[in-house]
């Protein structure tokens, strides 16, 4: 989420922008009920009003639908041919043109394209905005209590599921709860009012440093990733468990 943001910032310049041509060469990746035509048929000619960001999803607010945009774990935006994130974790640093899954080019010049190696993310229009909860980083502390303290799910699951508060992906949820020293599998409704506010801190900061350092693989654990990695702030042997259906990383020294 915190390089959705980047390319969300990146994708700015757009707006004023009327659109000439549509690139959609991939039916695979028009999504939601959206078919390549369509996109084709009604984006020509409408005009950029807006970027915005809800969790995952990016989206083009115009004069006409408005353009959902998701990059999965290897997605990246070009806009004026540029990239604001030149390599991604799980991505290729490679430039192939064939990766090139969607783009639009504008009158008077420029354009914005996904290359997605893996097409692991999609084009919707209209996509239904209802579906994801509040973003992560404009959550508010009440919000997130709420959230929570509904749920006897694993607190990871319950911070991974979108629509409850969207944007936060595994690397992040581990960097979170690994800060703020909670298990992962705890149930999310056995928090303490105390245990709220340090998970509610321990999220903010993690978006903010991550997001500083240039995205959720530059968290304290994430070079102890691996079977018989280290607690980097107390050298207990980390665990590896799957909790909310995802790898999990976590220091059972310190997370209670
Ligand atoms: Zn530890």
């Amino acid at each position: 989420m915190l390089e959705i943001e980047s390319y969300r910032q990146a994708a700015e310049p757009l707006v004023g922008r009327r659109v000439s041509t549509v690139h959609a060469p991939d039916p695979w990746y028009a999504k939601g009920g959206t078919t390549v035509e369509q996109l084709r048929d009604v984006l020509v000619g409408v005009r950029i009003e807006a970027t915005r960001r809800i969790g995952k999803l990016m989206l083009l607010d115009t004069d006409g639908p408005v353009l959902g945009l998701r990059f999965g774990m290897t997605g990246r935006i070009l806009v004026d041919e540029k990239a604001p994130i030149e390599a991604l974790e799980y991505s290729s640093d490679r430039n192939d043109p064939a990766w090139d899954r969607f783009g639009l080019s504008f009158r008077g010049g420029g354009s914005m394209m996904i290359r997605d190696p893996r097409r692991l993310g999609g084009v919707e229009l209209d996509p239904d905005e209802s579906r994801l909860g509040p973003d992560a980083l404009v959550v508010t502390k009440p919000e997130f209590a709420h959230v929570l303290s509904r749920s006897p799910s694993p607190i990871k699951a319950r911070l991974l599921d979108q629509a409850q508060v969207a944007g936060l992906g595994n690397l992040l949820v581990d960097d979170i709860l690994y800060r703020a020293g909670l298990a992962p599998q705890r149930p999310a409704n056995s928090l303490s009012d105390d245990e709220l506010s340090v998970l509610y801190r321990a999220m903010r900061r993690s978006l903010s440093t991550l997001g500083r350092r240039g995205g959720s693989h530059t968290g304290d654990l994430q070079v102890e990733r691996f079977v018989g990695g280290r607690c980097p702030s107390d050298g207990a042997e980390l665990r590896r468990d799957t909790v909310g259906g995802r790898t999990s990383y976590w220091c059972p020294e310190h997370q209670r």
